[in-house]
């Protein structure tokens, strides 16, 4: 399985500033924030696309959606945020490592499902 930035900031052989971290992902703050907040939330298991993901991985699926309302909560923003899963390049996923986009503190447009949120 090939390794990305990803699995580079998950092993913590990137210095990277965790904002929550525990036994099977961490959150970061994204690079290049399409919103005033957005943060990533990594497993450290590292699947390149949910649709790889099996039955395996049931119970990290749902661990990263519970991660991502505490998060959402802890930073102040649990009241209105959009979770978004890119899955493949048609998606606009591009780091292939499974993560989950929490953004916030902006207007969702209605209807707007992209990650942009222009
Ligand atoms: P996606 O397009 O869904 O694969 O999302 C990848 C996200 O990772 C993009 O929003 C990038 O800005 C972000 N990103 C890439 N490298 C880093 C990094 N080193 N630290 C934080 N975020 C990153």
């Amino acid at each position: 399985m090939s390794d990305t930035i990803f699995g580079k900031i998950t092993r913590g052989e990137i210095p990277t500033e965790f904002l929550y971290e525990d036994d099977q992902c961490v959150v970061i703050r994204d690079i290049q924030p399409q919103a005033p907040t957005h943060v990533l939330i990594i497993p450290k298991k590292p699947i390149p696309k949910l649709v790889d993901a099996d039955d395996a991985d049931q119970a990290l699926l749902g661990h990263l959606m519970l991660v991502a309302g505490r998060v959402a909560t802890q930073l102040g923003v649990g009241d209105g945020f959009r979770l978004v899963v890119n899955n493949g390049e048609a998606g606009g996923q591009t780091v292939f490592h499974l993560h989950l986009h929490i953004l916030a503190g902006r207007t969702m447009a209605e209807g707007e499902l992209s990650q942009g949120m222009q």
